[in-house]
């Protein structure tokens, strides 16, 4: 019989086929529906780049952390307010 498939759930010939592409095992609640397809390779490749593209940003924003700016502070400290001097009158 070419209905008999066996199941690699539970290993029994019980596998039949209840609609065009669905097919449901009698021993087990397995179920294989062919209907859907696979999911095709480009959600992995899109789901590789979007985590490359978040360690890159990772990268990038840790880089931009790590810049010293010792630069900065002396810009910063050297506006020395001056003393204001008291006008004698
Ligand atoms: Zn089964």
């Amino acid at each position: 019989m070419s209905d008999s498939i066996e199941c690699p759930k539970c290993g029994k010939k019980t596998v039949v086929q209840r609609q065009n592409d669905v097919y449901q095992c009698l021993s087990c609640d397995f179920k294989k529906d062919f209907s859907q397809p696979a999911k095709p390779k480009s959600d992995n490749k899109f789901l590789w780049v979007s985590i490359i593209t978040f360690i890159v940003a990772l990268f990038l924003l840790g880089a931009t952390d790590n810049t010293p700016n010792t630069t900065q502070f002396e810009h910063l400290s050297s506006p020395v307010p001056e003393p204001v001097q008291p006008t004698r009158n």
